[in-house]
This record gives structure tokens, sequence and C-alpha cells, in this order.
């Protein structure tokens, strides 16, 4: 997949080639439509967290008014009260600034705290929190759009149940039957529609829909509800309603509203286009109209992504929460050591377009590794520590060994490593008896220690299991950087940790959260039932370069030859550290594959 021709422009310069959207927008741009203005909006529903998906449509949606020198909302779509909370109000504010906040120098037009303009520039690198648009804000003008329909013979009360709508709107290939209520004078539907408003009648026995055509091969327009009865409070507006908009009435009005150009969905809107176009044209509006545009979603595999199952699993305690490094959410993923470069740096590699298949999981560690491999610095640490006597160095022997930081950043400097008489290597690294093409450690052998000597062993120690739990082995002296026999070449070189000096350490281990690559389609099966059940491993005694004790929360570091690790933002301390591993060096589970 290539990944230079959609690369994002350095500031100023012409944007590379781009996808479908960009090229629409690009043209009403050039051809003067609205003004040459560009509008976008990411519109969440604040019913959970964002995951990986929504990543895909905030790098979309924002992109566009950053190469058209436009502005996006982020709006929350909040028509649902019984679904929603301000938690998640909170976390999507927290998410979207995150990925986005720091993006070019250019920064495009976000709507913070205290920008009295609206949407507003704001300078690189600004703290200030994103502040989001509500849909419930616009209820008020909602609910007069509401009443101009009614008043054209556009809609009318219906009291049929909600079971009764169902029935009579019929099925793709068999036409709806039109409401006995269909026929209601405007004066009264406007009286029934402003007692429902009243809060007059309970839940669910009334609705207000729009005036279109039963017998409507497309189903969204068989008189779809645009208002329905709740009587329950509303996480913004309190108990002011006790009426609520339906998506698709609020959705385009709220476009409407705010201005929006471009109105940038998932496909399985498409259906709903004639009724968003519907509506708008069939009030009276005097702003040039927004118009829907659909793109397919992204689906990653081994993961699920609809927010419905991402709650079970945190409600079943199958994860330990929303920001679980296991989840595909964005929260997850930061706090599994993602940047937000990576991620949108993925967002481009997938691309924009209007089929829907599975991407491969393997697309998304590629992203962070390349962004990781150039950010992060060089440390040493053994995860399942073997002990290694180094018998012809002295007691209490120690010496400090220069070792490069970031071999792809010559900027990132160097820093001293000790090194003793005792130290850990990975048991792994060793094998009493080597199997063909094992050239690490094993009896008689030698390896380089990175950043000090080559080691040889002379001999092993077994516990009364029989289990090999320590190391006899000798260094060359001369074969340090710099020494007579430096240049001495061996087949492996592996890292290390002086045993004095180590800090100890939990390391949690991640995998894929699901044994198949789509879960939730498997043919009457819960997607539950294929967990990985290998998705965490925790190794609690791992020990770790002291230079790591200065480890902050969220801090990311290569372990050499290990893959990518960064601090626990909630449970690292100083006391006692934990590392998460964001991603391995290499793609292991392509070899597995390619074996069996
Ligand atoms: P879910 O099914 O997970 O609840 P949703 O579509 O209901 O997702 P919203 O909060 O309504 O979630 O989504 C906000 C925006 O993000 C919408 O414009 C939606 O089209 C987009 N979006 C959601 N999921 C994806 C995805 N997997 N890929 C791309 N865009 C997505
Ligand atoms: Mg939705």
């Amino acid at each position: 997949m290539s990944t230079d021709s959609q690369s994002q422009p350095a500031s100023g310069a012409p944007a590379a080639p781009h996808h479908f959207i960009h090229q629409i927008v690009a043209e009403h741009v050039q051809s003067g439509r609205y003004g040459g203005r560009v509008g976008t909006r990411f519109p969440p529903e604040p019913n959970g967290y964002l995951h990986i998906g929504h990543a895909k449509s905030i790098c979309l949606n924002f992109g566009l008014a950053r190469d058209f020198g436009g502005t996006c909302n982020l709006r929350m779509d909040d028509t649902n009260p019984t679904r929603e909370d301000v938690e998640y109000v909170e976390s999507i504010r927290q998410d979207v600034d995150w990925l986005i906040g720091g993006w070019a120098d250019d920064i495009l037009a976000l709507k913070r705290v205290g920008d009295t303009t609206g949407a507003g520039h704001l300078g690189k690198g600004s703290s200030v929190p994103l502040e989001p648009f509500y849909a419930s804000d616009y209820f008020g003008q909602i609910y007069d759009f509401a009443l101009q329909l009614i008043r054209k013979g556009h809609a009318y009360v219906c009291d049929l149940t909600p079971e009764e709508t169902e029935r009579y709107r019929g099925s793709p290939d068999r036409p709806g039957m039109e409401s006995p209520f269909r026929n209601r004078t405007v004066e009264e539907n406007l009286d029934l529609f402003q007692r429902m408003r009243a809060g007059e009648f309970p839940d669910g026995t009334r609705t207000l829909r729009a005036r279109i055509d039963m017998t409507s091969p497309n189903i969204w327009l068989r008189d779809p509800v645009l208002y329905r009865i709740r009587h329950v409070a509303h996480h913004h507006t309190g108990t002011q309603w006790c009426i609520y908009p339906m998506y698709d009435f609020a959705h385009c009005l709220s476009d409407y509203i705010e201005g929006i150009t471009h109105s940038v969905c998932t496909l399985e809107f498409e259906v709903h286009r004639p009724l968003y176009d519907w509506i708008l044209e069939h009030l009276d509006l005097p702003k040039e109209l927004p118009r829907q545009y659909e793109f397919a979603r992204l689906s990653l595999g081994y993961t699920v992504m609809s927010k419905r199952k991402l709650l079970q699993l945190v409600q079943e305690k199958i994860v330990t929460g929303w920001d679980d490094p296991r989840m595909p959410t964005i929260s997850g993923l930061r706090r599994r050591g993602y940047t937000p470069h990576a991620l949108r740096h993925f967002c481009e590699m997938i691309g924009v377009t209007k089929y829907n298949g599975v991407t491969d999981a393997s697309v998304l560690e590629f992203a962070i590794r390349d962004d990781l491999n150039r950010r992060s610095a060089r440390v040493m640490g053994v995860l399942r520590p073997l002990k290694v006597v180094i018998e012809n160095l002295p007691e209490g022997h120690e010496e400090w060994l220069e070792a490069v930081n970031n071999p792809e950043d010559p900027s990132a400097g160097t820093r001293k490593v000790p090194f003793s008489r005792v130290i850990y290597v990975e048991q792994e690294d060793f094998m009493e008896f080597p199997a063909k093409k094992f050239f690490r450690l094993s009896p008689g052998s030698e390896v380089r220690l990175r950043y000090a000597y080559i080691l040889k062993c002379v001999g092993v120690v077994k516990d009364a299991s029989g289990r090999v739990s320590e190391l006899r082995c000798t260094v060359d002296p001369d074969s340090k950087s710099g020494g007579a026999t430096a240049g001495r070449k061996v087949k492996a070189t592996i890292h290390w940790v002086s045993a004095a000096h180590a800090i100890e350490a939990e390391v949690r281990l991640y995998d894929r959260l699901f044994s198949v690559e789509q879960p939730d389609s498997q043919e009457g099966k819960d997607f539950k039932s294929f967990l990985n059940p290998h998705s965490l491993e925790v190794l609690s005694q791992c020990k770790l370069e002291p230079s790591l004790r200065e480890a902050k929360p969220s801090d990311r570091f290569q372990f050499e030859r290990l893959g990518y690790f960064c601090a626990d933002s909630r449970e690292s301390t100083p006391g006692k550290p934990v590392f998460n591993r964001t991603v391995t060096l290499r793609d292991s589970w392509a070899k597995e594959q390619q074996k069996s």
C-alpha cells in the first residue's frame, strides 16, 4: 500500500492527490458553490467512547476543513437522552482534542472555550479545550421547523402505537398502509403537537410524522417519525423537553443551522439521503442547503467496533474499562501507547472509499511501529529474567557504558548504562541444548552483550526441579567498544540489565482481543464467544535499566529487541512502575499465519 501519495502536505504546500470526497469538495470550491466556503462536522452521539472508526471520520472531516481553510464542528448528536451521558461528552472532547488538537500549524477552525466567534482559528499548541456544539441546543429551532412543516401540510400527529406504526410501514417488497391519522387538519395537528410538547400525553402514545409516501420503495420515506414523546431528563437540556426529534429530522437541520456545506457520513445512511433532502427542501430555508456524502466505515480485524458491543465488554467486566489497552477505543489506544500521529497516519493509509471491507490489524500496527521507531528512546529491559554471574569479573565490579538513545535520531544523544558482575538476560536467549539455528547463549557459546562485552557461557546451575536457574559465564575483557577485540564477530547480540542496578517493574503484554478476524459476523454466534483467552499476560518480575526510574506516566520507549512500551497512565508509580506493550517490533502474527 502506498503511503507517500497521501501523506500530509507541509504547511503551505499544495495538497496531495486525495479521495473522492476531497475531489467533490475541491470542485465545489472551484465553482464557487457555498461562496467557496467549506464547513464540515463530526457528529458523535455521546452514548459511548470514541473508537478507531470514529478516528477515520474525524480525520476525514477535520482534514477537509484543514485542506480547504474551512471549519469543522465537533457536534454532540444528542437527541436520544436515554442512552447518553456527560461522561461520554467529556471523553469525546478529550479524545478529539488529543487526536487533532496538535495538528499542523494551520490548525483548522476549532471552536474552543472563550472563542466568541464560534469557530475560530487558533495557533499551534493551543491548550484551550475543545468546545463542542450540541444538537440539543437547537431543540427550540427544530421544534419551530416542525411547526412549519405541519402548517405546510407536510407533517401530522399520529396516534398509532410503535408496534402499529411498524406494521403499517410494510417492508421493502410490500407497500405500507396509510395511517388513519394522516389526514388530520393543520389546526388539529398544531394543537396536538403543541400539547405533546406541553407534556399532556404519556410516552409512546403519539408521534409527529412526515407526510411523504407510504408506497415509496424507500422505506425511510414512508411517513417517517420526526418526533417522539419521552418524559426523561436530558444530560444537556435537563427537563426542558419531553418530546425529542429523531436522528433524521435533527441531523439535517443541525447541519443547516450550523452552515455545514458537506455532511459526510457512513454508507448505511445512503438510504436516508432522500429523507435528508426532502426535509430541507420542504421548509422555507433561505441559506444554501447542505448535502450528504457517504463513505465506507472502517472495520478492523480481530476487534469489534460498535459502541453497543464495546459497552457490553465494559459492563460485563471482560475488559477493565473503556480505556483498557486492548480496546479499539481512542482512549484505549492512547493508554496502550499509540500516538495521535500514528492514528492519523493510519487513517491516511486506509484512505476513503465507497467499498466496505475489513482492514487488516497489521496496518494499524505498522503505523505505530513506524512512528515509535522514529521517536522513542531505546532502553534495555528483561521481561523473564535469568541470572548470569560473570566469573572473571571481581565482586563489586561496576562500570558505566555508553548507550545510544535512538539510532534514528542522533539528537537524542547517549546515556550511561551500568554493568556489573551479576546481570540478567532473557530466559529465551538461553537453551541448554540449542536447537538448530539457535545462535544465542548455550553452554560453550558466545554472544555479544549490547553496548558491552562478548559473553561466554561456561556452566549452568540448576534448581531442585532440574530447571536452569543461573548461568556461569566469562567476558572477553578486550571486546567492548574501543578494545582490542571489539570488532570480533559473534552470531548474536542480546540485551541485559545489571542486577544490582535494576528496577523491578510489571509489564503487561497485550494481544488481539478476539481470536477470529470478524467476531461479530459469525453466523448465529455471540461475538463474545470468540474472545482471545491470551489477550493479556502480566509479567510481574521484570528487570529494567535504572534510567527508567525517571519514566513518567505515558512515556514511551523501545525495549531493545522486544517492542515498544509505555508507562501506564493510570497505574504506573515510581515505586511500582507498570509498562504496557504497545506493539512488538515485528508482525509476529503474519509469521504465525505463514507457518500454519
Ligand atoms: P456505533 O455503531 O459504534 O454506535 P455510530 O455510527 O452510531 O457508531 P456515532 O457516534 O453516531 O456512532 O458516529 C459519529 C460519526 O462517526 C458518524 O458520522 C459516523 O458515521 C462515524 N463513524 C462511526 N463509526 C465509524 C466507523 N467504523 N468508520 C468510520 N466512521 C464511523
Ligand atoms: Mg449513530
